[in-house]
């Protein structure tokens, strides 16, 4: 296969992988559609540039050069800021400066004075540039349980960057071994479409796969999440008691683990007095308290409307007291403004240490909310241990 016919099929199977991500726009989520959006137009453009090569003798030399290399690189801009974008960075027009730069070099070096290695170095360094800081963009943004299409994508970018050093580095050791890209003589100009390719087509592939992962997250998160508090939702503190119910009658020790149910004292008047919207606000800020004071081995919950749920991991019952008593004094003593007024908000809490007479972890709860009720009949905001029953 000759140079020609390799960029004539790589245009071929870009514009196809651009038609399908054409295609598939709308069922992506809308927070990476701008990103998929550059992803389209920078492999449409890339199957621009790479058919202008194919087709050099329909332009004159200088004007195909530079509007295939000026197509080549603002797609590879646009491959940036799509990384960029989906990584969450702002936008710069300074990513644009690399393809602005090596057009503006390829055109007066085809034109004016015209070199081929000299075209290829402001090819290379512009692409080089573009692909290694995509690459860096998508390494170094926030972790997101692990996306590993990110990383194969940030591999493929590194790859073709790579390769382009390799082709600048080549032409600065040969510069007059060969005078145009279509020339079947060198190997790198016969590898070249076939590498550049990998990222508009398998590239494109990584980048649905990373739109699919973020999507698939996005959903764990809202499925295991309370919308208003942010707290984990009760399916998911139940989800852990269950599990550390378990091992603590795997391991057959008394404590270990211990539930304690909170419930916000008088909640009703502050919905009441104050209106719904300023009960959420208090809902959100002793979340957000619990939260605080829940870290490390402790986890805590929204089991619903003013009631949560905490795990704690302790060794013994007094250290399941110290725990709760120290999210009661939190919620005491946390400032809350409501409509300009000091509010104060109390909970009472009833904790249940895991024992081995517990059947199931729906029991320990039952003996928590039990002890919860004693809790308020013992005049609320305070904390009351649960019988053994
Ligand atoms: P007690 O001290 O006995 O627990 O009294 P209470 O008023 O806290 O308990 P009660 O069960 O009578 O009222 C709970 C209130 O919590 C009633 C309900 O409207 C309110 N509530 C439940 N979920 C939400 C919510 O998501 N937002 C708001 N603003 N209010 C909620
Ligand atoms: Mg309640
Ligand atoms: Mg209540």
């Amino acid at each position: 296969m000759d140079t020609r016919t390799g960029m004539v099929l790589a245009t071929f199977m870009m514009l196809l992988n651009g038609g399908v991500l054409g295609l598939m726009h709308k069922s992506l989520s809308p927070d990476v559609q701008p990103s998929a959006s550059d992803w389209r137009i920078g492999t449409l453009l890339f199957a621009g540039g790479t058919s202008l090569l194919a087709l050099q003798d329909f332009l004159p030399m200088h004007w195909n050069l530079a509007l295939a290399n000026g197509c080549l690189s603002l797609g590879l801009a646009l491959y940036w800021r799509a990384a960029r974008r989906f990584s969450g960075s702002p936008d710069t027009p300074w990513i644009f400066c690399p393809a602005l730069i090596a057009t503006v070099g390829i055109y007066w070096f085809s034109a004016q004075d015209p070199h081929f290695a000299i075209r290829v170095y402001f090819a290379s360094v512009a692409w080089s540039l573009c692909l290694f800081w995509s690459a860096w963009t998508l390494s170094r943004a926030k972790a997101e349980h692990d996306l590993h299409s990110r990383r194969v994508l940030a591999g493929i970018f590194l790859l073709v960057g790579g390769f382009m050093v390799l082709r600048g580095m080549s032409s600065m050791l040969n510069p007059i071994r060969h005078i145009s890209v279509l020339d079947p003589n060198s190997t790198f100009n016969l590898l070249t479409p076939i590498v550049v390719a990998a990222l508009p087509v398998v590239g494109t592939s990584a980048f649905l796969v990373m739109c699919s992962e973020r999507l698939r997250h996005q959903w764990q998160h809202a499925a295991a999440t309370d919308y208003l508090t942010g707290l984990p939702n009760r399916r998911t503190i139940t989800g852990s008691g269950v599990a550390a119910f378990n091992n603590a009658q795997r391991a057959g020790t008394h404590a270990g683990l211990a539930l304690a149910v909170i419930d916000i004292d008088h909640f009703k008047h502050i919905n009441d007095r104050y209106g719904h919207d300023a009960g959420d606000i208090a809902l959100k800020h002793v979340a957000a308290v619990l939260a605080e004071h829940c870290r490390g081995p402790h986890m805590v919950g929204r089991q619903g409307g003013e009631e949560f749920v905490a795990l704690f991991t302790v060794t013994d019952a007094a250290q399941a007291h110290t725990a709760a008593e120290r999210l009661r004094q939190a919620v005491e003593s946390a400032p809350l403004q409501l409509e300009g007024q000091p509010v104060r908000l109390t909970i009472s809490i009833g904790v249940g240490v895991y024992d081995r007479s517990d059947t199931s972890y729906d029991h320990l709860l039952r003996r928590a909310d039990m002890a919860v009720y004693a809790a308020k009949a013992g005049g609320r905001n305070q904390v009351a241990m649960a019988e053994i029953s």
